[in-house]
């Protein structure tokens, strides 16, 4: 019989990038033996310059029901956004067990508890043992990274073993003293690996990166020269920093308080893990601290970015609630700028100065450091793994290609590395290595306000507009002066009656206006400060007004 060759026909392995391939963000990966499938990675990602009233960006993955593929599980690198944070919206769709490391899993856990009506099924990845899913046999590999507990995967297909790194360092000196287990790298490149699919995202920048432990000496000596108060801002999921700061804290003798939600989670869920070594002496609330002297005080915030809703920018603003910068403070920058972020960023240095306080970043001290792979770095892991094909990810197209030629520096012929963006799918096969058909990987926008509601499959901006329609506002200001140049300009769709609609959004735009008056000059000199007032403002007064809690896409430009 004719389909009796087919299921004979030697073994094809096929890759889907659904993200992180040409992009920084929403890493996703989908490796296929057959129609059995497995999800390496759930990322998300953050919206692009003008993309207005998106909050987060994840893979669209409608393919994989196009694909006909049977998807056995989801299986984790390491528990940061890029890489789990699409997870509460596409995990109760797809409905298969999650495997991860302890921190990632713990991580995990807070982010889907805010999924109704979905219990998750949670596995344990153990470090350096075999497991099988599907016809997959499956090894998670210790690596260093800025997040606790992150590991390389280690693919075993009857194709021979493929290594998936996610993101990767080699930190000589880990606070926690897991380091990368460069011998299990070594080892399965002397049993041959087919494929090192690697992260790019540090293959433009030369030789290899510092430890993070070099981040603690700089942090003590900020610390103990501050006067005031100090607050420093991080990556919320970065542990080792975070026991880094609260030693400095300590080691001047500082209480420490945590501002933002995410921190605060993140936090203690590691401390319940006991993977924190802090005591309970050594934090105080941001009340508490309200009542010490300043040179008593280090606050950790969230929002190294400038992002307009974190801890930060309102502490910045004067807007926290029982906690005021003023002269001789200090804000410490323990963070990168990540591109795009930049002018958020300097805005929110001004608005700090206003306060009277003075910023540290890691331009002026080396007071943090990336947690990924350097070009040295990023050869010596195809040295010790010795790949016959190599498949960069994680990066924009010119970290790709930057990788490439590192693969070919280290003797990987050309043909040999695979450059396949976003919906183009890999074919490997006893023949070689080659670009399969291309599939749909797009992306799905996201308002992340309401992750609570979340329904299924039904994405939120969907049903936002579907149920409760959109608002868009027009606001211009002058820049010099702080100040409204005339009325804002609303207009809705699917809020309102047509016969309404004017009346009530002449009203809105008329008390829209006299808030936007009282906010003061310096609210609304910052754009990005300006639209986030509007956009909750509009929301809330549509929300009292009418019970309805529409879409607002706010344009503020400035004369
Ligand atoms: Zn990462």
């Amino acid at each position: 019989m004719m389909n009796d060759t087919t299921k004979i026909s030697k073994p094809v392995l096929r890759l889907f990038p659904f993200g992180g391939v040409g992009e920084f963000g929403k890493n996703m990966m989908v490796y296929a033996l057959g129609d059995d499938a497995i999800m390496v990675d759930c990322g998300m990602g953050f919206p692009e310059p003008g993309q207005h009233g998106v909050d987060i960006v994840i893979p669209d993955i409608s393919a994989l029901n196009d694909l006909g593929l049977k998807l056995h599980a989801v299986v984790l690198t390491h528990g940061h956004e890029d890489h789990i944070g699409a997870l509460p919206l596409l995990l109760p769709a797809l409905n298969v067990p999650v495997y991860g490391t302890e921190m990632t899993l713990g991580l995990l856990a807070r982010k889907m508890s805010e999924v109704q009506g979905f219990k998750p099924d949670f596995k344990g990845l153990p470090e350096q043992e075999r497991i099988e899913i599907g016809p997959f046999g499956i090894e998670a590999i210790p690596v260093t990274h800025s997040i606790m507990d992150a590991v390389s995967i280690a693919i075993h297909t009857p194709l021979g073993i493929v290594i998936h790194t996610g993101d990767f360092k080699f930190d000589p000196a880990p606070i926690d003293g897991r380091a990368t287990a460069l011998h299990r790298f070594a080892a399965l490149g002397d049993q041959g690996v087919l494929l090192l699919v690697s992260d790019s995202t540090n293959a433009t920048r030369t030789g290899s990166g510092p430890t993070e432990r070099s981040v603690g000496p700089a942090l003590k000596q900020a610390i103990s020269g501050c006067a005031g108060k100090v607050v420093v801002t991080t990556f919320s999921s970065n542990m080792f920093r975070i026991q880094q700061i609260v030693d400095a804290a300590v080691a001047s003798g500082r209480k420490v308080a945590l501002a933002g939600r995410s921190l605060e989670r993140n936090t203690e869920v590691a401390r319940k893990l006991g993977r924190l070594h802090v005591t309970s002496e050594q934090f105080v609330s941001i009340k508490q601290a309200a009542e010490m002297s300043d040179a008593e005080v280090l606050v950790i915030a969230t929002g190294s970015q400038g992002e307009s809703r974190a801890a930060l920018v309102r502490i910045a603003l004067g807007k926290f609630p029982g906690l005021r910068l003023r002269d001789g403070d200090l804000v410490i920058f323990s963070s990168s700028m990540i591109p795009g972020n930049e002018r958020a960023i300097a805005g929110l240095f001004s608005h700090i100065y206003r306060r009277g306080a003075r910023v540290l970043h890691a331009g002026q001290a080396p007071l943090h450091v990336s947690g990924h792979a350097q070009a040295h770095e990023l050869k010596t892991m195809m040295q010790l793994v010795r790949p016959r094909y190599m498949y960069p990810v994680h990066g924009e197209y010119r970290n790709l290609i930057e990788h490439k030629y590192l693969a070919m520096a280290t003797g990987i012929p050309e043909g040999h590395v695979i450059i396949a963006e976003n919906g183009q799918s890999v074919r490997v096969a006893a023949d070689g290595i080659r670009a399969g058909d291309p599939f749909h990987a797009g992306a799905v926008f996201v308002d992340g306000d309401q992750r609570d509601e979340i329904d299924g499959m039904v994405l939120r901006d969907r049903r936002i507009l579907a149920e409760d329609g959109i608002v868009t506002a027009v606001v211009a200001i002058n820049r010099q002066e702080g100040r409204l140049i005339g009325s804002p300009e609303l207009a809705t769709r699917g809020v309102l009656h047509q016969e309404v609609s004017e009346d009530v959004l002449g009203r809105a735009a008329e008390a829209l206006r006299r808030h936007l008056d009282h906010m003061g000059q310096e609210l609304l000199a910052d754009d990005d400060a300006a639209k986030e007032e509007v956009r909750v403002w509009l929301r809330r007064w549509f929300k009292r007004q009418h019970g309805r809690r529409p879409m607002v896409l706010p344009t503020v430009f400035e004369i």
